[in-house]
């Protein structure tokens, strides 16, 4: 997967006061993709050191006295894009230095010299998002790396649940040990009720492999109870994995990752918020509810380990009742990939936690298809268990 990076983050002392801003989560980054270092203040042949610049609201791009230095700005950023985009290579991720002017991505100094930060992106940020590539900054990097404090959960659906097997296990929690979650409860066939601490291949990961349904009858604070457990467990990553119904249409049977969600269930655990725990608002903003990051990531492993998969926005319904035609119609035109009866509700909970969420799904039938039951679910799991786990694991070497 080839990733472009500041050169500056990557310690290159091309900063306009002639220093580096190294950071040890990008190098590590750097050290296991096809890095590509980039520094457009440099291809614009600017000086080391040189004067501060910021970039204004209308674009303009000025030095503390005044002086416009847009051009120069704009000619770097378009010579670094030609130099790693243009020649047809195919790069989905950038690791931007954060708040510059030329790689800022979603604040930069507004322009004043005064450390006033404002909504925008730099010169060359902004180019690339043009282009569609995900521009993340150092920050997203460090956020998402996992630690013993820190360690990724994996909230495992029907048929999926197998992923438990690769932990090296340091402890084990009942379900029913956990805050919120109801006592009554029983797994349903391929899920388990024992979450697993321990690790994956080094990486610090809690797993859960099975969870409860509001088909079932729990209420959406007891459905994202797990969450709420993994991030009182210090859990920052996220990884959501459910069997799904394709949209025919808009989606094939097989693995997608998941890109948006529509919350179809009439549920939302942040309408059954107590005030008095974990959220400091029920109004979230959902936007990039699914991290866009992690999402480019699980993209990039699954091409280069040749793993099929699609992308695609998940609806969430109550079930437990299969869709009709009507209904998948009706999808199809909203523009979903994936129907499923987990999730949705669960990455509210996460998104309003702050958490980094991961979507993955397989999609183990045609919606609408009559033949769908519970047993051929589990069956086309297991045919996909090898590149699911493959994918997973890909994810987890990465962050
Ligand atoms: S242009 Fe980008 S890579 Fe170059 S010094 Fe500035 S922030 Fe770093």
């Amino acid at each position: 997967m080839r990733v472009l990076v500041s050169s500056c983050l990557r310690g290159v002392a091309c900063r306009y006061d002639g220093s580096a801003k190294p950071s040890d989560a990008v190098r590590e980054l750097c050290g296991k993709v096809d890095a590509l270092g980039v520094c457009p203040e440099r291809d614009a042949g600017l000086p080391v050191p040189r004067p501060p610049a910021e970039r204004r609201a209308d674009g303009r791009v000025l030095l503390a006295d005044g002086t416009d230095v847009t051009e120069a700005f704009e000619r770097g950023a378009r010579v670094a894009l030609e130099r790693h985009l243009r020649r047809g290579m195919k790069v989905p991720l950038a690791v931007l230095k954060a708040k510059s002017p030329s790689c800022g991505s979603g604040l930069v100094y507004d322009g004043s010299h005064t450390g006033t930060l404002v909504r925008g992106d730099g010169v060359f940020a902004r180019l690339l998002k043009k282009e569609g590539v995900c521009v993340v900054s150092e920050r997203d990097v460090e956020l998402c790396k996992p630690s013993v404090e820190h360690p990724v959960a994996l909230v495992m659906g029907t048929g999926l649940g197998h992923l438990a097997q690769l932990v090296k296990p340091v402890r084990r929690i009942d379900y029913h040990d956990i805050d919120g979650f109801p006592e009554d409860a029983v797994p349903v066939q391929g899920h388990s009720f024992e979450a697993i601490v321990g690790t994956v291949d080094g990486v610090p990961v809690v797993v859960y492999p099975g969870r409860i349904h509001l088909y079932q009858g729990y209420s959406a604070t007891e459905v994202a109870s797990l969450v709420r457990h993994a991030e009182r467990l210090g859990c920052r990553d996220i990884v959501f994995a459910s069997a799904t119904g394709a949209v025919p249409g808009n989606a094939q049977v097989g693995l997608g990752i998941i890109t948006d969600q529509v919350n179809l269930t009439g549920k939302n655990p942040l309408a059954e918020w107590d005030g008095t725990r974990d959220i400091q608002t029920p109004f979230v903003g959902m936007t990039d509810a699914y991290t866009p990051y992690l999402r480019t990531l699980a993209r990039g492993v699954a091409d280069d380990l040749g793993i099929t998969v699609e992308e695609g926005v998940l609806a969430g319904v109550l079930g437990p009742c299969f869709e009709t035609p009507a209904e998948v119609a009706a999808m199809r035109l909203m523009g979903v990939s994936y129907v499923g009866m987990s999730t949705v509700n669960e990455v509210i909970m996460a998104h309003a936690l702050g958490m980094n969420v991961l979507g993955l799904t397989l999609a183990a039938n045609q919606s609408g298809d009559p033949d769908t039951s519970h047993e051929s679910v589990l069956a086309t799991a297991e045919r996909h268990a090898a590149d699911f786990e493959r994918l997973v694991r890909g994810v987890l070497r990465l962050l």
